[in-house]
């Protein structure tokens, strides 16, 4: 099979690999889905070989960490309560030791052993089959789409970590700075949720999307000091709760200066960093900052499960669609970042 190998400096290319065969524990699944995800982006734009990420590589990983599908072939030993041949499944795209405090309670990536990552340092989506352990299997309820599923293999349901990390009410007015598909995605579940959301980004086309997703003010961040725009709707006071999705010094910072006395600011976006000036910006204002990185695979579950009980149009923020031989086209316009999301379809 062809799938796709990042090469850095923008480059990628399809490589040839053996079909996988399950072993003990491990499953095939046949891709039908598999997303473009922003942090994609890091390893596609990092130079050299270089894995801008932090993940130690060893040998070319087919990419892509948003994987959706059917199972294909079950290896020896899969406990028979675990999806089988036939069944619609999403891959949590992390694995560890299974053993540490982390795994046991879902949150592989976070392994003590160092975890997989699929996509970056073992072989993900973007090819036409992926070889897993059977417990990265998550289901993919009937009423979503392979499309639907991939985007919660990552952005999406990090937005919805995100929003669950900082108890979003419909008491509360959130700032969300960036409307790239994570950013996207966190619109459209803070409006379900019932809160009052504003959208801030750079691009038109992004924030013509925020709107459509019913956030309630569309903040264009190159006009009016986006700061300011925020205050001038929430009373002076601030958002109760902002979230950068950015991940850029200056977004994180506008999150940061958004937020009201006694509110919380959420960091999501990977690298990249952020200078806060500690007595005006935090100790002064009370203030509150978590960061959420991803799900584990019992949040992953949970908002699928919200996703098909609210008919959260997640569908609806793939702009792209492409076949795997066109990964190179749908790299370039995906680092334009003005676009919606992009998928991969097989
Ligand atoms: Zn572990
Ligand atoms: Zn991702």
């Amino acid at each position: 099979m062809k799938g796709v190998v990042f090469l850095g400096n923008r480059k990628l290319e399809l490589q040839d690999f053996a079909d996988p065969v399950p072993g003990p524990g491990e499953v095939v699944v046949a891709m039908k889905a598999s997303g473009m995800c922003g942090s994609d982006l890091h390893v596609y734009r990092a130079v050299g070989s270089q894995n801008a990420l932090g993940f130690t590589v060893s040998a070319p990983a087919v990419a892509g960490h948003e994987p959706c599908g059917v199972v294909a072939e079950v290896g020896p030993g899969v406990n028979p309560r675990l999806p089988q041949v036939g069944a619609r499944v999403m891959v949590h795209h992390y694995f560890g030791c299974g053993v540490c405090p982390h795994c046991r309670t879902g949150w592989t990536q976070m392994c003590v052993e160092g975890a997989a990552v699929y996509g970056v340092t073992h072989h993900g989506g973007h090819a036409p089959y992926m070889k897993v352990p059977a417990s990265t299997l998550i289901p993919l309820p009937d009423e979503l789409s392979f499309e639907t599923g991939a985007a919660i293999a990552c952005g999406t349901g990090t937005a919805y970590g995100a929003l669950r990390r900082m108890h979003l009410s419909g008491h509360d007015t959130i700032a969300i700075v960036g409307q790239g598909p994570v950013g996207l995605s966190a619109t459209q579940f803070a409006v379900a949720m019932g809160a009052r959301v504003l959208a801030l980004d750079l691009s038109s086309e992004r924030l013509l999307l925020a709107k459509r997703f019913g956030a309630d003010i569309t903040i264009d961040a190159r006009g009016y000091d986006p700061l300011t725009a925020v205050k001038d709707v929430t009373s002076g006071r601030g958002a109760d709760l902002t979230l950068d999705t950015s991940g850029r010094p200056e977004g994180r910072i506008l999150a940061v200066r958004a937020a009201r006395a006694w509110g919380t600011v959420c960091f999501v976006g990977e690298g990249s960093n952020v200078t806060i000036d500690v007595s005006p910006d935090m100790l002064r204002k009370q203030l509150t900052i978590i960061a959420s990185w991803t799900f584990s695979t019992v949040g992953q579950a949970e908002c699928a499960q919200f996703v098909a009980a609210r008919k959260i149009a997640v569908a609806d923020l793939f702009t792209h669609s492409w076949r795997l031989e066109q990964a190179e086209e749908a790299y370039q316009l995906f680092d334009t970042q003005t676009t919606g999301k992009g998928v991969f379809l097989m």
